[in-house]
């Protein structure tokens, strides 16, 4: 199996999510030291700076976070006036978790928080349980190294209410909020239909708030710097892959050109990209000069997603990107709904057969066909994601097509095939234990290009150290 461990950027300023030694799991006297866990801040006065700020989630769907906050609170107080069928369990109170099962391929940056920063992603959670009401916790994620960190955190600084590590097979929807849900009341990580969401009925039947942890994140920064709502809230963690030099990961501003970040990362010259994970598609060399934002990229029919992007450097091939993401897809289909399982299948089996050389002539039209006639058929995105990436990929590459049906192309030819599923998987590195690190580590990797500092265009107000900080 063909992956490539992502790189860790350098130190960064205190307040970012990143943190000041990216190399080491952060210990809770290093998290309290930068002004973590203080009580300033209540609940109803962090809801309103949320509001304020817009901070979006960051798994890949992109909706508010103080619109979600205030819906399992909202549920959660109707059912405590009667009129809710909750689960014993919980009394239908609420329910929090911290979503670190991030299924796209290219992205790394919540395993690493989860290893890195675990403890805040726990105050995050505790200010979100203090919103919305909530009773009860959990941590949900598939990567061992996170749990093993998670569940130090939480005998290092208990938390105020029970959290429980709940873990998970590794798959693309086992991230999916209902899988989520299903996984914790002990049934198959699989996507349900909906309604109800979470928000209305989830973890025993009980009001849920499923967040992201780098939402989470940015919740207790919030928390810790409201001063500082806006540049938290415009600030995202992005994994980078496709240059030469391997991936990367890094946070950035929103608003970044992508030609901006694509230069920065190394590959000046990409001719386009691979968006949102696998979700926002492929997009060619205009794109790149749209803002990282995510409103602007879903106006132009892509998506941030979770903020993993993939640039084709100069001799990367559209086709085998989208055949290698194809597959990956085909490959993880949940297979539970008959529209994704033949769905996906021949998506991925009519890129291949294109990238092979193999294609008929109406291939294109079918893939046309597909892209306009699965979206919306499976109970999860995965098929979504199939449709758009066979549509992106005509829309973006024609010439890339035709000339693949007319004639095999090289780069196709010389990418194994059989190692397509993997070709876009990174990994992240294991991250030094707090309590035998020295302090701070030295890097594993230095980067090649210094990418959060300066910051690039336009111009960010720099998030300056938590109060506490030297
Ligand atoms: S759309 Fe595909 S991946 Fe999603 S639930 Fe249905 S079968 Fe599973």
């Amino acid at each position: 199996m063909t992956t490539t461990t992502i790189r860790l950027p350098a130190a960064q300023p205190p307040g970012t999510v990143l943190g000041t030694a990216p190399d080491i799991g952060e210990s809770a006297d290093a998290y309290r030291a930068t002004g973590g866990y203080g009580a300033d801040t209540g609940p109803g006065e962090l809801l309103a700076h949320l509001d304020a700020s817009g901070l979006r989630g960051r798994g890949g769907a992109g909706f508010p976070a103080a619109v979600k906050l205030r819906s399992v609170r909202d549920h959660g107080n109707r059912g405590n006036q009667g009129d809710h069928g909750g689960h014993d369990d919980c009394g239908g109170r609420p329910v929090v978790v911290a979503n670190g099962e991030e299924g796209e391929p290219g992205s790394a940056k919540d395993r690493w928080l989860l290893r890195a920063r675990p403890h805040l992603v726990l105050d995050g959670l505790v200010r979100a349980a203090a919103i919305t009401g909530a009773v009860r916790g959990f941590v949900y994620l598939s990567d061992p190294a996170a749990g093993e960190s998670v569940r130090r955190a939480l005998a290092e600084h208990p938390p105020p209410l029970p959290v429980e590590v709940v873990e998970t097979d590794h798959t693309y929807v086992a991230g999916e909020e209902t899988a989520v849900v299903r996984r914790i009341d002990g049934g198959p990580a699989l996507p349900a239909a909906k309604p109800p969401r979470p928000f209305e009925q989830g973890v025993g039947g009980a009001p849920t708030l499923v967040s992201n942890v780098e939402t989470l994140a940015r919740i207790a920064l919030t928390a810790a710097r409201p001063d500082l709502r806006l540049d938290i809230a415009r600030g995202t963690l992005v994994t980078l892959s496709g240059g030469p030099a391997g991936p990367v990961l890094t946070e950035v501003p929103y608003g970044i050109p992508l030609r901006a970040l694509a230069s920065r990362y190394g590959v000046p010259d990409a001719a386009g990209a691979l968006m949102g994970g696998l979700f926002g598609g492929l997009v060619d060399t205009r794109a790149l000069d749209l803002p990282l934002e995510p409103g602007a990229l879903s106006a132009a029919g892509t998506a941030l997603g979770c903020g993993a992007i993939r640039f084709l450097a100069p001799g990367a091939c559209p086709v085998t990107c989208a055949a290698d993401a194809a597959a990956h897809l085909a490959a993880e289909s949940a297979r539970q709904c008959g529209v994704c399982v033949s769905g996906t299948s021949a998506v991925g089996d009519a890129l291949a057969a294109l990238a092979a050389g193999t294609a008929g002539p109406d291939t294109a039209e079918r893939l046309d066909r597909w892209s306009r006639g699965l979206r919306g058929r499976g109970a999860c995105g995965l098929l979504d994601a199939a449709a758009g990436l066979a549509g992106s990929l005509l829309r973006a590459f024609p010439g890339h097509v035709r000339s693949h049906l007319a004639a095999p192309c090289p780069v196709c030819a010389a990418a194994a095939p059989a190692e397509g599923h993997h070709r876009l998987t990174v990994t992240v590195p294991q991250i030094a234990d707090p309590r035998t690190a020295a302090s701070p580590a030295p890097l594993r990797a230095p980067l090649p290009v210094p990418l959060s500092s300066p910051r690039p265009a336009p111009p960010q107000r720099p998030l300056p150290a938590l109060k506490g900080t030297p």
